[in-house]
């Protein structure tokens, strides 16, 4: 597996989570790697939502996967000598089934990031629903599928995320407390109490026991200030010195360094 550390060692400009045409990103994956030429990156990897079990617009479908792997190869022939382009994809793991499937286990990644944007139903476990678009559809959501239990629904979240990294797959743990931002929306101050808090540091522990990657996600740093996981767990990554990537999940180009290097430098500060 490539050695992802040594590619944030560097001090290199890089992003390892962006998402393109293949699933919900708004440009080709070609766009992505001209605009990480012009921004003098050395590395770029693309990471679609990786199949799924549940419909999903946002989920690439099995049968584009060879499309995708082809296209990196073709990207690498054309600008491989500037740029190191890789080929990686954003797997969620819905109650059992994630980056551990034999089916990701055999396709030819550089690497695999385990995300949960899924948490079942509080009516009925088979039925699986997005909890991470925009928060308009999140409060609906939570009148339809949770009764307005929004603690559940946190709790369900990290239930999952610990099952992931349980489950194992995959080197980078993705966006680790996402679901802090539509809560701390529907109920303010939720991701302060020692309950949430609770849940953050236990997930953490387990990450850190299985020697995970963990990624400081800056997708929402231009319109909320705030990463994933927040600034407020800085501290304790850096007291763990856990191994870190700073990631834009960029879905447009011009997006692919939104936030890494504010977060990074606060990262740094501590
Ligand atoms: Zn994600
Ligand atoms: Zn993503």
């Amino acid at each position: 597996m490539l050695d992802i550390l040594s590619i944030t060692m560097t001090g290199s400009r890089y992003n390892l989570h962006g998402h393109t045409q293949f699933c919900d990103g708004h440009a080709p994956m070609e766009h992505f790697v001209r605009q990480a030429l012009d921004e003098r990156f050395t590395h770029y990897g693309f990471t679609p939502h990786a199949p799924t079990t549940v419909q999903s617009t946002c989920n690439m479908s099995r049968d584009d996967v060879p499309r995708f792997l082809d296209e990196v190869r073709r990207l690498r022939q054309v600008y491989g000598d500037r740029l190191v382009i890789m080929a990686g994809m954003e797997i969620d793991y819905i109650d059992g089934f994630g980056p551990a499937d034999p089916y990701f286990q055999s396709l030819p990644l550089d690497y695999r990031i385990g995300s949960v944007h899924f948490i079942p139903s509080l009516h009925d476990e088979n039925c699986s629903v997005d909890v991470d678009g925009r928060f308009e559809r999140f409060r609906e959501k939570m009148e339809r599928h949770f009764d307005g239990d929004i603690e559940w629904v946190v709790r369900t979240y990290f239930r999952q995320m610990t099952r992931m990294v349980e489950q194992g797959g995959f080197d980078i743990v993705g966006h680790l407390d996402k679901i802090g931002l539509n809560a701390s929306q529907y109920q303010p101050g939720i991701d302060c109490q020692p309950w949430y808090d609770a849940l953050v540091r236990d997930l953490f522990d387990a990450v850190m026991d299985h020697h995970y990657i963990i990624e400081i996600n800056t997708k929402a740093w231009n319109e909320f200030g705030r990463t994933f996981p927040s600034e407020r767990y800085y501290h304790m990554l850096r007291r763990a010195q856990a191994p870190v990537v700073f990631n834009s999940d960029a879905h447009y180009p011009h997006l692919i360094n939104a936030g890494r290097e504010q977060a990074i430098s606060r990262y740094l500060a501590i």
